[in-house]
């Protein structure tokens, strides 16, 4: 068993790094943990969602062109309120074949692989820069990324930003090019309050709501009828656009007429697709809905679609050297398209491609009693070492 490995793992599940807190304690540690191993490392200060957080990044080798990022997300998604746990979140426990966590699939347990192999990497042997970037927010838009990926020339300085990217999310050890862009916004409707033996003297919002989710509705369902040939294989589960109401809020009680309805609605496009098409093409939907109550023609409500959040998509070509590297070293034979967002869009906006490949389980990730196995956490510290080699120590 190797102390090291997880001694790292155990730190950063004892960070609480839920997105809503300011991972900076957890990027402290690693930047202390990077340096000590001499590697240059930078914090990348930033304000997100009214919270401190920070980015890091840390970096060896010469400064030459084609070396490699390797990337990870510190936050975690939170545990607080969600139903099913029966372990500590922020306990690092190791049971049977499982070590549990919050963060040890998603994705803590490839940091604590990636500083266990700094730990015996030469540096010195380095051919070519290696680049470190570990991100804050990603869990709520990949906030980080969106950040830090167009400062790295100018974090790196002298040290050409390299051209590929892999990031450490979890797959276990397949190999994914692809993932859907994901866009959300709140959608609100006001009308008029009132008694509600009285309708016609208001607008109930919920009632006109209605008519905004049949309309959304009826653009996911066209979406599902013709679905995109060339991501029949790599989406299999959803080759389109796909649209997903989250939540929806109004009213205040069975005797009031609902003055406000809010509506929220994330979806996800293919990846050929500008991400905002769809968004502009619900604008119109929703402008040609008949605004008034079914009680009454007299008054209208407002809608209001609020700004788009967007996580770019990942289309990455295939056959580059990472690509041969994660195949050759994880024994992964294709690669696919993730079910997930990453920050990996962002890297792409900024001319880096980008691959996905790590050690834990998806359907771990966000869970209750979240875990990773420990063969795949154990294994990894070589897998890092080995594409290291492949990528930065060859000619
Ligand atoms: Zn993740």
């Amino acid at each position: 068993m190797n102390d090291y490995l997880y001694e790292v793992a155990r730190r950063l599940i004892e960070f609480d790094t839920v997105s809503a807190n300011s991972v900076v304690p957890a990027m402290d540690y690693l930047a202390k943990e990077f340096a000590s191993r001499g590697f240059k490392t930078a914090l990348q200060p930033m304000e997100l969602l009214g919270v401190s957080q920070a980015n890091l990044v840390a970096w060896a080798g010469p400064p030459r062109s084609d070396g490699l990022i390797i990337s990870a997300h510190v936050d975690t998604v939170p545990y607080a309120g969600q139903p099913g746990w029966e372990r500590e979140p922020l306990k690092f426990e190791a049971a049977g074949d499982r070590i549990y966590g919050r963060g040890t699939s998603d994705m803590k347990g490839f940091i604590a692989q990636c500083l266990d192999a700094m730990r015996t990497q030469d540096l010195s042997k380095l051919k070519r820069p290696l680049v470190f970037v570990l991100t804050a927010s990603e869990e709520v838009g990949c906030l980080g990324a969106h950040e830090v990926a167009p400062a790295l020339k100018q974090i790196l300085g002298e040290c050409p930003v390299p051209k590929l990217a892999w990031i450490g999310e979890p797959s276990t050890y397949e190999v994914y090019h692809a993932h859907k862009s994901i866009v959300s916004f709140g959608v609100t409707v006001r009308g008029i309050g009132g008694h509600s033996g009285a309708p016609a003297k208001g607008v109930n919002a919920i009632a006109v709501m209605g008519r905004v989710i049949e309309a959304i509705g009826r653009l996911q369902e066209e979406r599902r009828m013709s679905p995109d040939a060339d991501f029949q294989t790599i989406f299999a589960d959803a080759p389109t656009d796909v649209i997903n109401f989250g939540t929806v809020r109004g009213g205040l009680a069975l005797n009031m007429i609902a003055e406000e309805c809010v509506l929220r609605i994330s979806y996800r496009t293919l990846p050929n697709a500008d991400p905002l098409q769809l968004y502009r093409e619900v604008e119109q939907r929703v402008a040609a809905i008949d605004t008034h109550d079914y009680a009454s023609r007299e008054h209208r409500a407002t809608i209001e679609i609020g700004l788009p959040m967007v996580v770019p998509p990942l289309n990455s070509p295939r056959g580059t050297a990472l690509e041969r590297a994660l195949f050759d070293v994880t024994g992964a034979k294709t690669s696919g398209g993730a079910l997930y967002g990453t920050d990996g869009g962002w890297f792409t906006s900024s001319g880096i491609v980008s691959l996905i490949c790590g050690p834990g389980d998806l359907d771990q990730a966000h869970q209750p009693n979240e875990y990773i196995r420990r063969e795949p956490f154990e294994r990894g510290t070589a897998i890092v070492h080995k594409v290291i080699e492949r990528l930065c120590n060859s000619d």
